[in-house]
């Protein structure tokens, strides 16, 4: 049965839902409306400590629990979201303005199978042993680090919280999560689904609150022996410099200006379709979204009216109608902090091909919305083609050939993901390998493999998510070496 949102969202600490013990609040607003809906735990070092303790007394047990039992809890966990997906689909569309087609489709049933996929990896999570003469057994142990923290970001608040805390807790680790605090609600209905589920208390804890408050007091606690990080390229730099300070294990996973490529060859239909997915899907907030268009110069005219004719019938509006494809953005600020972008790009002299400005669904909305805006004439250098936006602005440019490609591709300090469009398999495998991201597909974008590594190079983050690799940063190896007397 679906939950009701409480007036003031707790924190979630040692199997029990408790406010803020210093009384703190935040308030918490619908992005398409403007309004506030709750109030939430804005917590401090004394929750904290709170948490630190509920962890720690629930770590040895959790550690010793046979993988297959750290299994089955995730799989029930898993199975509750998906039971639920109607009610997690709408708080989190309220809670970030995101079309509801969008996150009940794809975002929730993918945070249900990120804790699936762990659970049955860690069963499948071998350790290296090495018969190293008659009387020697060498082997390597993966343990699990303690407590650790997740911390997470509002553009995909569920999946990205699951994401980190589902190889986390299947390791053996426990865990305190800081989700975003413009985008909490789906993080609380997913600690009264792990109460339902049985989850032992005091393994997964859910601190609430701000980012330089509760969330710089969990970087900085002594006792948490790693971060895995989601989130602006600045705030993963500072976590980095406490973590280096500290020496704990980091991962960061970071912001995007990602290349889409569109050579003269490509199939140029399919081509338009993923372009306008990966520019405008979550209103461009996603760190994979290709807010760089690259486009052969002999096909540049033809290639642009694909997109500008898919964007007559591209739906802008109220996130929980199913025919929207576009929502609003997650606040007020960032809405501004978008529309500033627009302003100086116009200012250096682009042309708004479409869109350009925010939007109201009804007159009296207080929502906040940006239309779909297609921007050209700017060279690489300018700041709309260096820096991330994060909204629905894509930049077109154009290239005469193949190096000159490569070169605008990697002009940036990001380099998280590219795209790159091409009927030429040579062309795509020179490309793929000299472009400077920790992702590129080739005739596609965003195909995710829960099997395969996920992140950036450059200021696009540091290690990597995904398949073995989440499990490996959760653990610590530990080489054992045995030697015995006896006969051979
Ligand atoms: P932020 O870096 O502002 O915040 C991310 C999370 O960190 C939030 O939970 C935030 O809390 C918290 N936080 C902020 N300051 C601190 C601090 N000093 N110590 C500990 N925690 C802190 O990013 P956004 O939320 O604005 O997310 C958007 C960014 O995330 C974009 O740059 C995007 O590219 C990136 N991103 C990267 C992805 C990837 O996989 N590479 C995937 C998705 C997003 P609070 O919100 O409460 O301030």
């Amino acid at each position: 049965m679906a939950s009701k949102i409480p007036e003031i969202i707790p924190n979630y600490i040692g199997g029990e839902f408790l406010p803020a013990k210093e009384g703190g609040k935040l308030d918490v607003v619908a992005p398409a409306t403007g309004k506030i809906y709750a109030q939430l735990s804005n917590s401090s070092e004394a929750d904290l400590a709170l948490a630190i303790q509920a962890a720690e007394s629930a770590q040895p047990a959790w550690a010793d629990l046979k993988p297959e039992e750290r299994a089955k809890y995730l799989f029930k966990i898993a199975d509750l979201i998906d039971a639920n997906i109607p009610e997690f689909a709408n708080l989190e569309s309220m809670d970030t303005g995101k079309a509801i087609r969008f996150v009940e489709d794809i975002e929730v049933p993918r945070a249900a199978a990120n804790i699936r996929f762990y659970a049955s990896a860690i069963i499948h999570f071998a350790s290296e042993s090495h018969a190293a003469g008659a009387n020697v057994i060498n082997f390597t142990r993966r343990d699990p680090l303690g407590v650790v923290a997740c911390i997470s970001p509002w553009n995909f608040p569920l999946h990205l919280l699951s994401w980190k805390i589902a190889p986390a807790l299947a390791a053996g680790n426990v865990v305190i999560a800081k989700p975003s605090e413009l985008s909490p609600l789906t993080a609380w209905r997913l600690s009264e689904i792990c109460q339902e589920a049985g989850l032992p208390a005091g393994v997964l804890n859910i601190l609430h609150g701000e980012g330089g408050g509760i969330g710089e007091a969990l970087i900085s606690h002594p006792r948490v022996k790693a971060i895995s990080f989601t989130g602006g390229t600045a705030t993963g730099r500072h976590i980095a410099s406490v973590g280096a300070a500290k020496l704990k294990k980091v991962s960061l996973e970071l912001g995007g200006k990602n290349p889409l490529i569109v050579f003269a060859d490509a199939n140029l239909e399919k081509a338009a379709d993923a372009a306008i997915r990966a520019g405008f899907q979550n209103a461009g907030q996603i760190c994979l979204c290709g807010s760089r268009l690259l486009i052969e110069q002999s096909i540049y005219d033809k290639f642009k009216a694909l997109l500008l004719k898919r964007l007559e019938t591209w739906n802008l509006g109220n996130p929980s109608e199913r025919s929207t494809d576009q929502g609003a953005v997650i606040s007020k600020a960032h809405r501004e902090k978008i529309l500033g972008y627009i302003d100086r790009a116009k200012a250096d002299g682009a042309k708004i091909l479409t869109g350009g400005k925010s939007y109201k669904p009804s007159a009296d909305s207080q929502g906040f919305f940006v239309e779909p805006t297609l921007i050209e004439g700017l060279a690489c250098e300018n700041a709309i083609n260096q820096e991330e936006v994060f909204g629905p602005v894509v930049s077109l440019q154009t290239f005469k050939t193949e190096p000159e490609a490569l070169r605008i591709a990697n002009s940036t300090k990001y380099g998280l993901s590219a795209s790159i469009w091409t009927q030429d398999i040579g062309r795509a495998s020179r490309m793929s390998k000299a472009i400077e991201a920790g992702i590129v597909w080739v005739n596609c974008w965003n195909v995710r493999d829960l099997r395969t590594p996920f992140g950036g190079v450059k200021e696009s983050g540091m290690g990597r998510e995904g398949g073995w690799e989440s499990l490996r940063f959760f653990t610590e190896a530990k080489n054992i070496c045995i030697q015995w007397e006896g006969q051979a």
